[in-house]
């Protein structure tokens, strides 16, 4: 009798991670599609005789298809639910990589850029969604991370298809025709997720609140087993019951509060700068003065780092919790950010001694340490990336997909991703403008992003302690009532 309970929990255990692997897949294509431009962008650069700005906004134009995805992806998936608005993400996906690849005009790239945007902007926070409301409470944290780590895959599988592309052939075919292959290659995972989202369910409580009660159940006992499942959906229908399905009702004191906190946890997200390690770690490692292929470096190195930390996530955000996690990621970036600084300085001081003084305190670093700028940079640089991927990466996506009621959860969430992507696009424009400018880079000797960044880190702190509640183990049911 044990060994049959026990053998059909594992199945619904493994049907349950089936599910989220799939949804996670969205999550694999939104690291694709934006990590796959480093390895076009000098091609096009190339091929279409770009200008900086025209390079730039080539760039950065999918952002904007982010951003308008993100916006749209909260009342679409509220209406029609989680699983359709994933394949309109997965349909988007696919049409994005043929109309990059085949074309002939540099508007029509752009174009099917931003539309490969709009699917980044929709599965960023539809599929987390999705997978939150769809696992049992002890494992969401996990099952939400396996979606970051699916993340960071995609970013590092198209930097290895770009790189093999890249080396087929020789630089004058990379102008004319391997950029093609390298945007035409996302059609590949695209069409998978496609295929694979038509065997999963849809959301048992998207289901319950659009008053399909016996798909609700039906769902749920497939992934919980009979019993559980006839408990589980008696308490969403009380909860939902209970809820407004006004977006107004987003402005009462609780749900204000809730609201503050995913946009501050999502913007903070940003706020660290994450993304300059992710966007610019091959200039990082150039100033290194590493002869080997920086991009390549970069791929194995920051990557591996990033990967096996968010795998240290899995394990432990339903163990110890998110915000145990939070408060020691902000203070690990930190002083991740502290180090890069301090090796700015060290790389500034080369040959001499540096006399430092910070408030009270005065001392002098021996040249002899500061001769070793570009290792501690290394390390900084991966210290930093480890605090993220363990903590700040994964739980603020497993925070924003459960602290939201189920009537309006979709239209709430879809604020804080919108911020997030906002963030996103400012943290990237201003570190090149804080970098290049003349009077920050001499007066701070190019370390004053790093302090900028580690300010934030130091806020992310502060926040995690005042204002994250702790959800681990509870229902997506449970967690709703802290807000009314
Ligand atoms: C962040 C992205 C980041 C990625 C890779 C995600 O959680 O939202 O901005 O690029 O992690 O680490």
């Amino acid at each position: 009798m044990t060994t049959g309970n026990g053998a059909s929990e594992t199945n619904h255990q493994g049907y349950v991670i089936f599910i989220s692997c799939v949804a996670a897949l969205g999550g694999l294509l939104f690291g694709y599609d934006t990590a796959v431009i480093s390895g076009t962008i000098g091609f096009l650069q190339e091929h279409f005789d770009l200008t900086p700005f025209m390079t730039g906004w080539a760039a950065s134009c999918a952002l904007l298809g982010c951003v308008a995805g993100a916006a749209s992806a909260g009342i679409l998936s509220d209406r029609y639910g989680r699983k359709n608005v994933l394949i309109v993400s997965a349909v988007l996906f696919f049409v994005s990589a043929l109309g990059t690849a085949i074309p002939n005009q540099f508007t029509t790239i752009i174009v099917f850029r931003v539309i490969g945007g709009i699917g980044v902007g929709i599965a960023s926070m539809t599929s987390p969604m999705y997978i939150a409301e769809i696992v049992p409470a002890k494992i969401r944290g996990a099952m939400v991370t396996v979606y970051q780590l699916a993340i960071i895959g995609g970013i590092l599988v198209v930097y290895f298809v770009n790189y093999f592309i890249a080396g087929l052939y020789d630089d004058v075919w990379n102008v004319a025709t391997g950029w093609r292959w390298m945007f035409g290659s996302e059609a590949l995972p695209a069409l998978v997720f496609l295929a694979l989202m038509f065997i999963v369910p849809k959301s048992p409580r998207w289901l319950a609140k659009q008053g399909r009660p016996d798909e609700a159940l039906a769902v749920l006992t497939k992934i919980t087993g009979p019993g559980k499942a006839q408990a589980e959906m008696r308490e969403i229908e009380k909860a939902i019951a209970q809820e407004s399905a006004s977006f107004w009702q987003i402005f009462t004191p609780g749900m204000r509060k809730a609201l503050f906190i995913g946009v501050a946890l999502a913007v903070l997200q940003q706020a660290n700068g994450i993304n300059v390690f992710m966007y610019y770690a091959p200039e990082i490692f150039k100033k290194m003065g590493s002869d080997v292929d920086s991009a390549l470096l970069q791929t194995i190195i920051v990557g591996i780092t990033n990967v096996s930390f968010t795998l240290v996530a899995l394990w432990a955000v339903d163990r110890f919790g998110r915000r145990p996690l939070l408060i020691l990621g902000a203070v690990g970036m930190g002083m991740a950010h502290l180090a890069m600084a301090l090796a700015f300085y060290a790389e500034a001081f080369q040959g001499e001694s540096l006399n430092v003084s910070l408030l009270v305190l005065e001392f002098t670093v021996p040249a002899k340490y500061l001769a070793m700028s570009s290792s501690l940079m290394l390390v900084s640089m991966l210290l930093f990336i480890a605090s993220f991927a363990s903590t700040y990466g994964p739980c603020t996506w497993v925070l924003l997909s459960e602290i939201y009621p189920t009537q309006v959860r979709g239209r709430v969430m879809s604020i804080a991703v919108l911020c997030l992507w906002f963030a996103n696009y400012i943290v990237s424009q201003t570190f090149p403008m804080m970098i290049g400018n003349p009077w920050l880079a001499e007066t701070f000797h190019n370390a004053f992003p790093f302090l900028v960044y580690a300010a934030f880190c130091g806020i992310a702190f502060v926040f995690a302690i005042v204002f994250i509640p702790e959800t681990k183990g509870r229902t997506l049911e449970e967690i709703e009532r802290w807000w009314t």
